[in-house]
């Protein structure tokens, strides 16, 4: 029966029936007429969840981590400088990509539970009078330490400092959860994946690409071949796909747009938002404290939370799921034993926040944590009834 249990990880998130049954579909032929009928639909929908009139949307098959190869690649050559801050293991990991395309890194190094530094970027950008930075690179949402960052104060910091970069953003574990605004905020490529907001089987990268960086595409020259947009681009033109299209998923995700608009992207989001605000009361009523630093950074889609002095969070991490088949995430890089995450986005519901809050209280009580069974769920009780009664208020 354990397989009734949910994933209370930052992704892969917990697939619905009719997600599931939607990606149930027998092979047809990607190469016959009917395939722009199924493709360009959903390329069109997926512009309205990542913000964007202007941009395109490209679909790859691959996972997030190939949706960086491809944003890189299509606008960058060799040698060129990119800056980027490291404050945590999916900024560090886009990091180490650039390093192997052999780019010029210029990294501003912050802790681990802060944002993109908008200042020290403008002040980086500042200095750059000759321009030699590229683009800039920046994750939306730190999966790692449960950091939400400010886009649109990095592109005022770019516009402050008058400069052309480009504006890279990885929104993996943001996208469809939480607000995201490609054109308001100037981006200029956004990557994300399948199996995080979208709440599909993981394998398909989702990207929306902005005019500026298709411009910039056309002088970059990192090799590139599987993930080259010219060959995608033209190939959705004429409704197709340049090699086989994972039709499955691309099935899946028209019905996850269709269920994204039926709640309201809205609607999603504020979802999220009480979901996790039901968490970080837990997490409050526990003793325990957040990885992120502010308010402000805190993310809608996980909570990176710190166990107490003397104690492993890889060892809670390890018992609840031997004892109780529940997966919570595990501290990545320097938060590994430090720190244990509740991942909070995708198909959720209240009643299931709460079994996961129950569950791990359970692990940390086994485990002698000074923690009283119960007080983390009722904090988290008392604030669903609260907001839940607030807004049928305004409902009616
Ligand atoms: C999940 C995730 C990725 C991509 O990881 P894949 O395993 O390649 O899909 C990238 N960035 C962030 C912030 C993520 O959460």
């Amino acid at each position: 029966m354990s397989d009734q249990n949910p994933l209370f990880i930052p992704g892969p998130t917990n697939m619905p029936d009719r997600l599931r049954q939607a990606m149930m579909v027998q092979t047809r032929d990607h190469r016959a007429p009917d395939f722009a009928d199924t493709l360009l639909p959903v390329l069109d929908g997926c512009k309205k969840v990542f913000g964007t009139k202007e941009g395109h949307a490209l679909t790859f098959p691959a996972s997030g981590t190939g949706g960086w190869e491809a944003a890189i690649t299509n606008t960058l050559s060799p040698g060129d400088t990119v800056l980027i801050a490291r404050y945590g293991m999916f900024s560090h990991r886009w990091i180490d990509m650039c390093d192997r395309h052999g780019l010029d890194l210029r990294i501003i190094e912050c802790d681990w539970g802060a944002g993109a530094p908008a200042d020290a970027f403008q002040k980086a950008l500042t200095e750059d009078g000759s321009h030699a930075i590229k683009a800039v690179l920046v994750t939306h949402n730190e999966t790692a330490t449960g950091v939400v960052s400010d886009i649109a104060a990095v592109r005022r910091a770019m516009e402050a400092a008058d400069h052309p970069g480009l504006l890279l953003v990885d929104c993996v574990s943001s996208l469809a959860s939480m607000p995201f605004k490609m054109d308001d905020w100037g981006v200029d490529i956004a990557v994300s994946g399948s199996q995080k907001g979208f709440m599909l089987a993981t394998g398909m990268a989702i990207l929306a690409v902005s005019p500026k960086a298709l411009a910039a595409m056309e002088r970059a020259k990192l090799p590139r071949s599987f993930f080259d947009f010219r060959d995608m681009l033209q190939a959705n033109r004429n409704g197709g796909y340049p090699y086989t299209p994972p039709l499955q998923l691309i099935h899946g995700l028209r019905e996850s747009l269709t269920m994204l608009e039926e709640e309201g992207l809205e609607t999603v989001y504020a979802r999220h938002h009480r979901l996790a605000e039901g968490v970080r009361r837990a997490v409050a009523a526990w003793g325990l404290k957040l990885v992120a630093q502010s308010p402000d950074l805190y993310s809608d889609t996980v909570s990176a939370i710190y166990v107490p002095e003397g104690f492993d969070s890889n060892t809670l991490t390890d018992h609840a799921f031997n004892a109780y088949d529940v997966s919570f995430g595990v501290g990545l890089g320097q938060m590994s034993g430090k720190a244990f995450r509740i991942g909070h986005l995708g198909a959720l519901t209240e009643v299931m926040v709460l079994a996961g809050l129950a569950t791990i209280e359970m692990a940390m009580a086994d485990l002698e944590y000074p923690v009283r069974l119960g007080s983390g769920v009722a904090a988290a009780q008392e604030y669903f009834r609260m907001s839940r009664s607030h807004s049928l208020q305004s409902a009616a």
